[in-house]
């Protein structure tokens, strides 16, 4: 007998972090979108009854064993949320009334779960208190559970969830920033979503996990199939499913050669960041969690650029309080021994909702009531974080980042804010960093136009192009369907880069870049040539702009970046910059 070879295909997409990787793909669905509804005969019912006691059983038994599992670092909140899962899993009206569904109506099961928890749902729609409202979504992941197993693809864990994750592939349709972030305790070989914009938050995670990803490939979740062999090459954005012999061996060859070219880059990690003219180039990291310490210091990097911390506020029931964001914080200043860690305070909003099941019903949250406007909104909400980054300024070199600045005035109310934060400790004798610099984000157009009126009241400027860009170029960041637009290389992105960079040498103020831009190593001299000195990005990307800096005269660079930023055509900017990477 001849077994044909599965079909082979390949899907293109955006590829968002290089590197290669082969492996088996694992789909994480919508699996409330697939239930469909079929009629059984009478003879099958009980069949169907047992089918669904089979999936009730392991759901359960995968909560259990991922609540066993559960890393030391995981956020206390998760295990909470699979303890309350459990319950609700286990309690009578998920667990047995479908049942009872299914044999009154001559349902299948899928359906007669969703059609019990419609009836849930509907009942705690019409709940007052917000709090117990919001549990809802906690049924809808439940049943979802049920659902995925019923389906025939299941998202529970392997037994031996390390070893066997190593080798799959994250296949989604899309994935939010808050679900994302859990995914830093897996060890996927790679992440692919069908949509997702190059900067959008859940694009910087994949990115940070520091394994192939690629976004915006449109149907990969409906094309793939789970447990299909699939190859990722995430520096070209293909995915190849099904592969022949010939180019699964070719691409095995390729990916021994990416790891050795990593090794390779290894060794500069100690180099100082000095051009070759002798200028000294601050390389800093960026963060979203704390454990992510450990990879900015394998990565060499001199501090960090910029902490995210809104992700410390997701997947939580409630606020981070005081304490908890003190010890977030304090572990980050200590760990990195008196380097800078430059803290941003809560940026949420837009694309980065605390819990993933609650949209945002503005119709254009990005520009809405996000970042500092949220927190000058909620001044309880900005203490809290405030005295918690002031008290962990005892403890190492912590800055604060502002974000989203657009007014003068906005800068003024968050000082006074600040000062009253500071007041409070003084009064309770509690330390902090008296001489704590204070620094806001370039990422609205008004601040970088306005740059000069930041930097004279500004410890430091930092520029957040993934934003700037967004809202200069009026391309939404996370949508796919413009992303060929999203460009940092835009004439109009460049002259705000230089009117920021400007303001920051009329003051004498620091002026870093901790967008995406920074780690791209293709925009590495022409940022140099512009004047930029502090780059702060992925712990993954600093080597690789290490190697540029190395390799770049600035000197030289000079008068060909005064050239770029005098050419008023994005494919002239484009190709002048492919010459000087030459
Ligand atoms: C930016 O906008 O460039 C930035 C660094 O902030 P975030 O990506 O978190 O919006
Ligand atoms: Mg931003």
């Amino acid at each position: 007998m001849i077994l044909s070879h599965p079909v082979s295909f390949s899907i293109h997409g955006i590829g968002v972090s290089s590197g290669i990787a082969i492996g088996r793909a694992h789909l994480v669905s919508n699996a409330l979108l697939e239930v469909v509804h079929y009629q059984l005969k009478p003879h099958q019912v009980e069949q169907e009854v047992d089918r669904f006691d089979r999936a009730i059983v392991s759901v359960k038994e995968n909560l259990e064993n991922i609540s066993r599992q559960l890393p030391e670092n995981a956020p206390t909140e998760m295990a909470s949320f699979i303890q309350t899962h459990l319950a609700m899993l286990m309690d009578k009206s998920l667990s047995q009334a479908p049942k009872n569904i299914i044999r009154t109506e001559l349902c299948n099961a899928e359906w007669a779960i969703k059609q019990q928890m419609d009836d849930i749902v509907e009942q705690f729609d019409a709940i007052e208190d917000d709090y117990l409202r919001e549990r809802k979504q906690d049924v809808i992941q439940v049943v979802e559970r049920v659902i995925k197993v019923l389906l025939g693809h299941p998202s529970h864990a392997p037994q031996d969830e390390t070893a066997q994750e190593s080798h799959m592939i994250l296949v989604a349709h899309d994935i939010s920033p808050a679900d994302a972030i859990l995914f830093k305790h897996h060890h996927f070989a790679a992440f692919i979503t069908d949509v997702g914009g190059v900067t959008s938050h859940t694009t910087i995670l994949a990115r940070s996990l520091n394994i192939p990803s690629i976004v915006a490939l449109q149907k990969a979740r409906d094309l793939i199939s789970d447990g299909e062999l699939i190859i990722v090459d995430g520096s070209l954005g293909v995915v190849i499913v099904n592969p022949s012999k010939e180019v699964l061996a070719e691409y095995e060859l390729r990916q021994d050669q990416f790891e050795l070219e990593q090794q390779k880059l290894k060794r500069i990690r100690s180099t100082k960041a000095v051009t070759l003219d002798g200028t000294a180039i601050d390389l800093l990291a960026n963060i979203e969690v704390p454990e992510d310490v450990d990879a900015v210091k394998a990565s060499g990097a001199s501090g960090i650029g910029l902490y995210r911390t809104e992700f410390l506020f997701m997947n939580r029931r409630d606020m981070p309080d005081e304490e908890t964001q003190f010890a977030a914080y304090k572990q980050v200043a200590e760990t990195m021994q008196g380097m800078p860690v430059t803290i941003r305070t809560l940026d949420l909003g837009a694309d980065k909702q605390m819990n993933p099941d609650l949209d945002s019903d503005c119709a254009n949250p990005a520009l809405g009531l996000r970042a500092v406007r949220l927190c000058l909104a909620e001044p309880q909400i900005f203490h809290t974080q405030l005295r918690a980054l002031l008290r962990a300024s005892h403890y190492g070199n912590i800055k604060i980042l502002i974000p989203m600045l657009a007014t003068i005035s906005e800068l003024r109310q968050t000082k006074m804010l600040l000062d009253r934060a500071k007041q409070s400790l003084r009064k309770q004798n509690i330390p902090f960093d008296e001489q704590i610099k204070i620094g806001g984000m370039v990422e609205v157009p008004a601040a970088a136009i306005n740059a000069t009126a930041f930097a004279k009241e500004l410890d430091f400027l930092s520029i957040g192009t993934n934003d700037l860009i967004q809202y200069t170029l009026a391309i939404d960041r996370t949508d796919d369907s413009v992303a060929h637009l999203y460009s940092p290389l835009h004439p109009a992105v460049l002259q705000l880069l230089a009117l920021t960079f400007h303001a920051g040498i009329k003051y004498g103020k620091p002026v870093s870049v901790c967008g995406e831009i920074a780690g791209e190593t293709r925009l590495t001299k022409l940022l140099l040539g512009m004047g930029l000195r502090q780059f702060s990005m992925h712990p993954s990307n600093v080597l690789s702009v290490k190697k540029q800096v190395l390799q770049s005269d600035i000197v030289k660079l000079n008068p060909i970046a005064r050239k770029i930023l005098g050419t008023d055509d994005v494919e002239k900017v484009e190709l002048l910059v492919s010459k000087i990477n030459q």
